[in-house]
């Protein structure tokens, strides 16, 4: 099949392996747990699957409360002229602060592995500003929070904005 390279002539986007990019997301949140931060991490993907961005939560390792994971991986990716055909992974529902974000910066979707630990709040915000929600729930993402949750109850707490 000869490939039409012209702008604009395949208006169809690829389909991107959710599951692996939802990993690499996992892994980052993991790494943060590791260094005894909030494991929450989060990858931009533009419509080929190139990785744009990718990081953590930063609460723990550089004092920033405004640093979530989807917030680092934005900073990682820096200027864009646009970010509708990004997809923003990220293994725990957004908070409202991403949420925002997420719309200010017109991300055209968003994967999120965990609904269960912060509730799925603001995904229908998200759904109601145009932004395309995959929710896959992933066992890992899940349980990794979970145990973070048990085991430091005031950080997680801290995190989501604190008392
Ligand atoms: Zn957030």
């Amino acid at each position: 099949m000869v490939t039409n390279l012209q702008p604009g002539a395949n208006t169809q986007r690829p389909e991107l392996d959710h599951q692996y990019f939802l990993h690499l997301a996992y892994e980052l949140a993991l790494k943060s747990y590791n260094e005894g931060g909030c494991p929450i991490g989060s990858v931009i993907v533009d419509e080929n699957g190139k990785i744009l961005g990718q990081g953590h939560n930063m609460l723990v390792q550089e004092g920033n409360p405004i640093l979530h994971g989807e917030m680092s991986a934005m900073r990682d990716a820096g200027r864009m002229p646009s970010r509708r055909n990004t997809t923003l992974y990220t293994s725990l529902s957004p908070c409202m602060m991403c949420t925002g974000t997420i719309i200010q910066f017109k991300i055209g979707r968003v994967v999120i592995g965990d609904t269960v630990n912060s509730g799925p709040g603001n995904v229908e915000l998200l759904k109601q500003n145009g932004v395309e929600v995959v929710v896959l729930d992933d066992p890992n993402c899940i349980a990794l929070v979970k145990k973070f949750r048990e085991e430091k109850p005031d950080l997680w707490l801290e995190d989501w904005g604190g008392l």
